[in-house]
């Protein structure tokens, strides 16, 4: 196996907070290592277009605070076609590039395994997504930002609600998956929680709702993912208890991309730092095809078509919790 003298990084798909430690580790780890380090702007797009850069450890000062992603994210059309990516192959080949670390969602990881499999190219890649949706670690770059930038407005959200005796539905991302939904309403002490998962039925949310009203409750925040079950988006939830309920004044929040951004909390921090190191070093060890992730705490590695395919698995107990907590 021919051995890495040059790793090149790329920051892909929907950005997420802590991109930006992760590609300071990246960075800093080659130094440490004495690898050649080059950064890819706007992910497999910029990457088709030759837009690299050298990149040093001074290259990467000041940024382990910041949201968003230096080295700017893409979604790349051309990257699907076999043209785009041998464009994108002929690219790291004049650039010397031996190897590639990838962090992204599981579309970028996706592009990777297909690269992959053409060019034999090693890649390694570093779960970037608020949305905790990939299997193989217990927490995504962002995530823990995300949830925390969710809790963070839920509060102030129901400041409001408490003073003019109104229910609040609140939106918060997450089309398939309820992480930030479920650890989000639980940590904000929503009344009732939505997700993707579980389709616990309106009329129970109703019922829910109309015994936290007998029990004394003057304001309730609902927490709903973008993508729940129910089959009505959140206006429409909202317009359905009001009819049901009209002695509630029912408002209604959606926290859209507010949740992507900010900076990254020290949990992201440390995660990213811990993934980026682990993700030179088995480039260098040449391991390909992997993706590093956490498990019990403990940095791991998962292939990358297992990370794609291997589903997510919400902790439901946490609903019994938030049940019991609304009792
Ligand atoms: P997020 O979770 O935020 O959506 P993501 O990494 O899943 O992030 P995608 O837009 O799904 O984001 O994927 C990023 C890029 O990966 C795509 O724009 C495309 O360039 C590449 N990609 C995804 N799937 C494939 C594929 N089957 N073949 C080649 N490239 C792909």
């Amino acid at each position: 196996m021919k051995k890495v003298k040059k790793i090149a990084v790329m920051t892909s798909g929907g950005d997420s907070p802590g991109m930006n430690a992760a590609i300071r580790s990246v960075v800093r780890a080659c130094a440490y290592y004495r690898t050649e380090c080059v950064g890819i702007y706007r992910g497999y797009q910029g990457l088709i277009e030759g837009d690299l850069v050298p990149m040093t450890a001074r290259s990467v000062n000041n940024i382990v605070h910041k949201g968003g992603t230096i080295l700017k994210s893409a979604r790349s059309k051309d990257f699907r076609t076999k043209e785009g990516r041998k464009k994108a192959y002929e690219n790291l080949l004049e650039h010397k590039v031996d190897a590639l670390v990838v962090i992204g969602g599981d579309g970028s990881f996706t592009g990777g395994v297909v690269f992959n499999k053409e060019y034999n190219f090693p890649i390694i890649g570093i779960p970037g997504t608020i949305d905790n949706d990939i299997f193989g670690t217990s927490h995504t770059l962002g995530y823990d930002t995300a949830l925390n930038t969710a809790v963070e407005a839920i509060d102030k959200i129901r400041d409001t609600a408490s003073s003019h005796n109104r229910l609040f539905f609140v939106e918060v991302m997450g089309r398939d998956a309820g992480f930030i939904a479920l650890n989000a309403g639980v940590g904000a002490g929503a009344e009732e929680i939505l997700i993707p998962e579980e389709d616990l039925g309106l009329e129970r949310m109703l019922e829910s709702l109309k015994k936290s009203r007998r029990t004394g409750k003057s304001s309730s925040i609902v927490v709903v993912a973008e993508g729940d079950k129910s089959g009505r988006n959140v206006y429409q939830l909202a317009e359905y208890v009001e009819e049901n309920m009209p002695e509630y004044e029912v408002r209604v929040s959606v926290l859209g991309h507010m949740q992507r951004g900010g900076s990254p909390s020290c949990f992201d921090r440390v995660l990213a730092s811990r993934l980026g190191v682990k993700a030179v070093e088995l480039l260098i060890d040449g391991k390909t095809n992997l993706m590093v992730g956490l498990k019990d705490n403990k940095v791991t590695t998962t292939e990358l078509e297992k990370a794609i395919k291997g589903g997510h698995t919400i902790d439901m107990d946490l609903l019994r919790v938030s049940d019991i907590m609304t009792t």
